[in-house]
């Protein structure tokens, strides 16, 4: 694509193709119709949520015909599921502009790519270390002492592929527990709290950013996300700083998340990216003038991004499993907006929907 073709916005009325079928692929799909535009997700699930409110192409990622066909029919292709193969999104490169690119994609889905990305823009982590064998494992442990954290390179979520090691611990313990794959190694960090920051960047380079919003998690999967985040100002105003400097130094185009640790001491910590819209900004739908879902059609249409001033004190909860069946109390309550992800079958640890809070003004 050329430069000047990369300024030239995509007006509502174009399609949208969407990599992934999950609840951020539908609520993707509510915003962008709601600004005259439309989706169609490419999804190997039949049924999937996302299917539900949108055109669905249920194909698998390395059938390159049914890729070949699904950019045809789209004008910018973007993604909610950072598990996307590198290789289909490659291929739908050559063929439509994808927004964010390949190369976010390579660093989101592998921890030590991401954590050597974050270090490299000037961004601190906690200390790490890559490991491919238990011998380069204790050599790790030696150097950044315990508690550690040993986490896979890849395919890890919500808390998912994690072993923490203690004092006492045996690391040939925990390096079965990731079943021996390739891992990064963590110096454990006592954080104050988590905080996340969502950004966003036009082809043209604008950003704009949400301010910093605390996350509680449960059993490693987020529970309630509290905007704002109860930090001073100043330690706002440096995770804001390290989202952007994430998002500048990529060049990037679209909608990322930046997870963090803020310390005792005022530091923040980046811990995650991820190049979608995040569970963490699902407070943005009915607390912010615009929300993340309408900023990634925004920014990856090329469109002047919306305003991310929050409406008052907001609490996002999640509803995990059959915590799904405390809807109807929760449509009774005043004040309590509820998203239901249209899921057919409910299981312990699955984000089945949220509910979210405002108090308005405040
Ligand atoms: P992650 O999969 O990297 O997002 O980690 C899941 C959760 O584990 C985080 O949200 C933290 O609560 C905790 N955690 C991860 N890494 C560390 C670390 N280095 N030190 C302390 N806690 C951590």
């Amino acid at each position: 694509m050329r430069s000047d073709d990369a300024a030239r916005p995509i007006p509502p009325g174009s399609v949208i193709g969407v990599l992934g079928g999950g609840q951020l692929g539908r609520m993707l799909a509510l915003d962008a119709a709601r600004l005259g535009y439309r989706c169609r997700i490419f999804e190997p699930a039949e049924g999937c949520p996302a299917s539900h409110v949108a055109d669905h192409v249920a194909a698998s990622w390395d059938d390159r015909q049914a890729l070949s066909a699904f950019a045809a029919g789209v004008d910018v292709v973007t993604l909610e599921f950072e598990n996307v193969p590198v290789e289909a999104v490659d291929f739908l490169s050559g063929l439509k502009p994808v927004r964010p690119g390949g190369e976010a994609l390579k660093i989101a889905q592998d921890r030590a790519l991401e954590k050597a990305f974050l270090n490299k823009a000037g961004v601190e982590t906690a200390p790490w270390a890559e490991v491919s064998h238990v011998e380069e494992l204790n050599a790790a442990l030696e150097r950044l002492g315990r508690p550690a954290v040993l986490k896979t390179a890849r395919f890890g979520y919500d808390g998912k592929g994690q072993a923490v090691i203690r004092a006492g611990d045996n690391p040939a313990q925990a390096w079965a527990a990731v079943q021996g794959q390739r891992s990064v190694l963590e110096g454990f960090v006592a954080f104050s709290l988590e905080v996340s920051v969502i950004a966003a960047r036009t082809p043209t380079g604008d950003i704009r950013c949400y301010e910093p919003v605390e996350n509680r998690h449960r059993d490693g999967i987020l529970h309630k996300t509290l905007a704002p985040a109860p930090i001073d100002a100043d330690v706002a105003e440096r995770a804001v700083e390290t989202a952007c400097k994430v998002i500048s130094s990529m060049e990037y185009v679209g909608l990322l998340a930046v997870e963090m640790f803020v310390m005792p001491d005022g530091r923040v910590l980046a811990n995650e990216i991820a190049p979608r819209p995040h569970n963490s900004g699902h407070w943005t739908i009915d607390g912010c003038v615009t929300s993340q879902f309408e900023q990634t059609v925004r920014a990856i249409c090329g469109l002047p991004l919306g305003e991310t001033t929050r409406l008052g004190a907001v609490e996002m909860e999640n509803l995990i499993g059959d915590e799904v069946e405390r809807w109807p109390e929760l449509l009774a309550e005043p004040n309590a907006s509820l998203h239901l992800y249209g899921k057919a079958e409910t299981r312990p640890g699955r984000k089945m929907g949220h509910v979210t809070r405002v108090r308005p003004g405040a």
